[in-house]
């Protein structure tokens, strides 16, 4: 047993602090089976763990980092061997159990997922958790029946992870993607990534009205509050809107009028204890839904030793797409 390099978070005076290290093997948490980590992610609840802007760390030491894509190293669970290229997404990782931005993982075999051949590691984590998160709300809207024809599909916070990738997804299924955001200086990038229309998000800041002029049939939203309530309250008749993020704020300032007069659901999306079904799934069907052209579009990559600086920014709204983070 020996050391590798991890970014350890700590309990301090002040709250918490991060910094890249060398983390002793012998202290991993149980698991049957270690994952030689090669790709991790920045994810907006990464941002949240590393700056300790909210309580997401609930052990201490942690390693931060909710996801991986590596290959496996030793395992005694059946269904897992040496050198088998394996993703990993959420379970607690970087909250209650050691995390990603390290060498090495141990975890339950579980949770985690055999990735589909036509997924490298290093595109696994381009997608990351905000890529496998928009795959599971357009799951979501196709299982409650939302289709091309069924009409336009708003995309809220859509320059930034979740946003980006569903933008991408739901345009190559056919989608006519409405893409809302704060930047409109990307719009040339969201038309890139398929996006039919871009509208300012401050068209979805204003105040709530209980029933507004339809505008689509379906929604994926990453941002909550206020933009949330106007995206049900614009929701067309039998519409659904998915929601999956707080990066706008955590309350819901709405009314029951878009779901009894225009008999509209809101669709939860949770990513973290998300059954393996729905896992594999949602990462075949990134195989075959999302051009790995546009993906490369949307990444860019950093080293382990910039996740701390870069934290902050995704917290700031200011990282346009993904973040891959390549682990030594
Ligand atoms: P990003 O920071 O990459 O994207 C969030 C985007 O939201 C920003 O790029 C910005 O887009 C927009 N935004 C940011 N702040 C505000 C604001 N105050 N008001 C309105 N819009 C805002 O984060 P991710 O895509 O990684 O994650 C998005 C959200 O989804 C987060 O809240 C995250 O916690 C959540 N999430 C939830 C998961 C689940 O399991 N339910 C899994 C993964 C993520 P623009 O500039 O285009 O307006």
């Amino acid at each position: 047993m020996g050391t590798f390099r991890a970014i350890r978070i700590d309990r301090t005076e002040k709250g918490t602090a991060a910094a890249l290290t060398q983390f002793d093997e012998a202290d991993l948490m149980d698991g049957d089976v270690t994952v030689r980590v090669e790709w991790s992610t920045l994810n907006y609840k990464d941002g949240l763990a590393v700056t300790g802007k909210a309580p997401v760390v609930r052990r201490f030491p942690m390693i931060a980092g909710i996801d991986f894509a590596g290959t496996v190293e030793q395992s005694s669970h059946p269904q897992w061997k040496a050198g088998d290229k394996v993703v990993c997404n959420g379970w607690g990782m970087g909250e209650t159990h050691l995390g990603s931005y390290a060498e090495r993982a141990r975890v339950k075999g579980e949770w985690l997922v055999r990735l589909p051949q036509r997924i490298s590691t290093r595109d696994a984590m381009a997608i990351g958790t905000a890529g496998y998160t928009a795959m599971l709300a357009v799951l979501a809207l196709e299982k409650h029946g939302v289709s091309p024809a069924s009409g336009p599909i708003a995309v809220t916070g859509a320059a930034g992870g979740v946003g980006s990738v569903a933008t991408a997804v739901l345009s190559k299924l056919g989608y006519h993607v409405i893409a809302s955001t704060g930047r409109m200086s990307e719009a040339s990038y969201l038309k890139g990534l398929g996006a039919a229309e871009v509208i300012d998000r401050a068209e979805l800041s204003g105040p709530v009205k209980p029933l507004a002029k339809d505008r689509w049939a379906g929604g994926i939203d990453s941002v909550g509050s206020i933009t949330l309530a106007n995206l049900l309250s614009m929701a067309q008749y039998g519409g659904a809107i998915a929601a999956c993020g707080l990066a706008g704020g955590m309350d819901l300032p709405s009314s029951v009028a878009p779901f009894i007069l225009r008999g509209v659901c809101l669709l939860g999306i949770d990513s973290v204890m998300c059954p393996i079904p729905l896992r594999k799934t949602a990462w075949s069907r990134l195989a075959t839904d999302l051009d790995p052209t546009k993906l490369s579009e949307i990444t860019h990559e950093i080293n382990l030793d910039q996740v701390v600086g870069e934290a902050g920014k995704i917290l700031a709204g200011q990282v346009r797409g993904r973040i891959v983070v390549k682990i030594p």
